[in-house]
């Protein structure tokens, strides 16, 4: 039995869901840092990507190695219901997959974070950004 009114938990649930993660801050406090101011919404991009640069028609997802299907350690599968694991992280994959298409079809560049290597990787769209925001500069 739950506590709460169908509604009522749905609403809980869709707050926590809408909650910045502890990854998703330190790279978004990192990017600030660098001087890359980001946007405030972007429920209406295919994927919703973590981070949106609208000025930079840039988007960063920062994903979970293991729901990610990621090539590193943190990404193996548990041992029982294999099975279900593959399939369900096969699906996430796919679905990465053909947002990423999407985004780049509208003109979007992607970029992705991996928790494994959140630094290095935050570092290198940083670089990445700040290059394209000098030359959008220097183009004006
Ligand atoms: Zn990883």
């Amino acid at each position: 039995m739950d506590i709460f009114t169908a509604a009522r938990r749905s609403e809980i649930m869709r707050a926590i869901k809408s909650k910045d993660t502890a990854p998703e801050l330190k790279v978004k406090r990192a990017l600030w840092g660098s001087g890359l101011r980001y946007g405030r919404s972007h429920a209406n991009l295919p994927g919703r990507p973590d981070i949106v640069f609208p000025h930079l028609k840039a988007v960063v997802f920062i994903n979970g190695c293991f729901w990610h299907g990621h090539t590193c350690s943190k990404a193996r599968l548990p041992k029982s219901n294999i099975d279900f694991w593959r399939i369900k992280i096969e699906t996430n994959k796919r679905r990465d997959r053909r947002v990423i298409k999407q985004l780049r079809r509208g003109g979007w560049s992607c970029f992705t974070i991996w928790q494994c290597t959140l630094g290095r990787g935050t570092a290198r769209v940083a670089a990445s950004l700040s290059r394209r925001r000098r030359s959008l500069i220097e183009r004006l």
